[in-house]
């Protein structure tokens, strides 16, 4: 079984980021991950809030760079599931879909997953208009009309994207203004082909093989009524992806895993980075600095190990 000094669960900006500079210090580090490099920003087209990027780029373009930059410090990738963390004397066993990895010192940066509305419809015609990335899918809505639901950042994103393609884009939320930058909103005002539906629920998505509309309810007056559209696109929030820890650290009341300033868990040996992790601001540039902060605690932690 191969042993590392670290284990880096998770190849986003944060999980990349801790990689590339507990490599540059010296140890060995295994950077585990199912997906591609780049976590959640490789299906945003345009990152226009990363520092010292005045132009933006692009998620897909960044994701691999972050990936190149800590291989060339030294990290090693191993494309898998972590199913499983446990203590194992002082070190940790991560049981993968294919065997194990052992490592003195884990940091846990998964991030999170979209949150699904669970309403009727929602699963039946998920991927016949049902859609949670704007980049993957809004070429598919040319010319058609789509709902977005949600008040936050991604929501009015993801929003915007679609309208360079859709007809029209209705902002479904359940608020009564957006919790979403002051720059998104500021956006929004200028797409002429967006309308916004605040207090107002989504109650169930309708359609049989496809979608056909969904039916929204006012929450001030509770009367239905039903928007036609072609897809509904699912912005609501984010559940940590914490699972494979099971009872290992302590988790705040929102699920994300318990840190210091430190990004130490209540577990020695174990840290957390990104959005994974209590507190967090869920911004790219937040994360990567969670990622530096996470290695150098991580190298902390194994001097003193060794001393
Ligand atoms: P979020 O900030 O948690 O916003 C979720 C939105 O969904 C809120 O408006 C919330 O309504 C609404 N909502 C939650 N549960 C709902 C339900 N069951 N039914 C209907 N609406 C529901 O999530 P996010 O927009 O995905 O953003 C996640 C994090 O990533 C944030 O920290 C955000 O700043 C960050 N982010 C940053 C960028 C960027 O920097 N460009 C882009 C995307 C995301 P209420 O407002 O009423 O609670």
């Amino acid at each position: 079984m191969e042993k590392f000094d670290i284990a880096v669960i998770g190849a986003g900006a944060a999980g990349l980021t801790a990689a590339a500079f507990a490599a540059r210090d010296g140890w060995r580090v295994a950077v585990v991950e199912a997906m591609t490099a780049g976590g959640q920003v490789s299906n945003v087209d345009a990152i226009d809030n990363y520092p010292g990027l005045p132009a933006g780029t692009p998620g897909y373009e960044l994701g691999p760079l972050l990936q190149e930059q800590a291989a060339e410090a030294g990290a090693e990738f191993v494309l898998d599931t972590v199913l499983r963390v446990d203590g194992d004397g002082d070190d940790y066993l991560l049981a993968l879909s294919e065997g194990h990895l052992r490592a003195r010192c884990v940091i846990v940066a998964a991030g999170s997953t979209k949150r699904r509305l669970g309403v009727p419809g929602e699963d039946p015609l998920w991927g016949r208009g049902v859609s949670q990335c704007a980049s993957c899918d809004g070429p598919l809505f040319r010319g058609l009309r789509a709902c977005v639901v949600g008040g936050g950042d991604s929501a009015l994103q993801e929003a915007l994207h679609l309208s360079r393609h859709a007809s029209r884009v209705t902002i479904v939320h359940r608020g009564a203004s957006f919790r979403a930058q002051h720059a998104l909103v500021a956006k929004l005002h200028q797409a002429d082909n967006v309308d916004v539906r605040f207090n107002t629920t989504v109650e169930e998505i309708t359609g049989d093989s496809s979608v056909t509309g969904a039916r929204l309810r006012d929450t001030a007056t509770g009367v239905d009524q039903v928007l036609d559209a072609e897809g509904v696109f699912v912005f609501i929030g984010l559940r940590p992806n914490t699972a494979f820890l099971g009872q290992l650290a302590d988790l705040d009341g929102q699920g994300r895993i318990s840190v210091d300033a430190h990004m130490r868990t209540s577990r020695p040996g174990i840290l957390a980075a990104g959005d994974i992790r209590s507190d967090s601001a869920a911004m790219l540039a937040a994360s990567a600095g969670d990622g530096v902060t996470a290695a150098r605690s991580a190298t902390a932690y194994l001097r003193r190990r060794a001393s």
